[in-house]
């Protein structure tokens, strides 16, 4: 089975502003059977009880998301980045959401219809930083009267704010690999010896 943090550190880049490309693997060419070990690794530790929905945003979270949702047999849901024009503002749900790699503020959606307050959801996304994208989610959950049940991150950069915003907001953050520093493009993790992906 594939393993997310042998995969960063044989081909992750670092680039400048603390940015680490996986292109090759998870944000461009995607790779399912790691994908595959991502989302069973999820599953082992979230119960799938009472979760109604995995939800994520366009569209680097949709592949995890997509397999996790399909391994428990429920729906996925991804927020929408830009409004399309069938969709009139009060048919949804949205939040602003800074990205930390662009360093622009978008708006992300999600249609009513998708979202209520019987859901219980689990939030899925390919990076947590500065937590931005996961709060934009938690805010629009909270629109709907939605629960929130956790957070699953495949790569959490540890060095920055975002699991203790989450923490502080009060949810249970699991995050597969965990990077500890991006030093002069040498990436170093904050459990070395942690098996990831299994
Ligand atoms: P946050 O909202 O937590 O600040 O950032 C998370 C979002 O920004 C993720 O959805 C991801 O798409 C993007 N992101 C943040 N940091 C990185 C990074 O180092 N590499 C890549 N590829 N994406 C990142």
């Amino acid at each position: 089975m594939k393993n997310l943090q042998t995969m960063i550190k044989e081909q992750g880049q670092v680039f400048p502003g603390n940015v680490l490309k996986v292109d090759s693997f998870l944000n461009h060419q995607i790779d399912p059977e790691l994908i595959k070990a991502i989302a069973l690794d999820f599953a082992a530790y979230f119960n799938r009880s009472s979760i109604t929905k995995i939800v994520t945003i366009e569209a680097s979270g949709i592949a995890p998301a997509l397999m996790l949702a399909s391994h428990w047999g429920i729906p996925m849901l991804f927020a929408k980045k830009s409004q399309p024009s069938t969709l009139k503002n009060d048919h949804v749900y949205h939040s602003p959401v800074y990205s930390y790699t662009k360093q622009t503020e978008t708006t992300i959606s999600i249609d009513k219809a998708y979202l209520t307050s019987q859901d219980r959801i689990l939030i899925i996304d390919d990076f947590l930083a500065q937590g931005q994208a996961v709060l934009g989610l938690v805010e629009i959950a909270k629109q709907a009267g939605a629960q929130v049940a956790g957070v699953g991150i495949c790569i959490e950069k540890s060095f920055q704010a975002g699991r203790s915003r989450l923490e502080t907001a009060g949810l249970d953050v699991y995050s597969i690999c965990r990077i500890a520093a991006l030093d002069q493009g040498k990436i170093s993790f904050l459990e070395e010896d942690k098996f990831c992906g299994q």
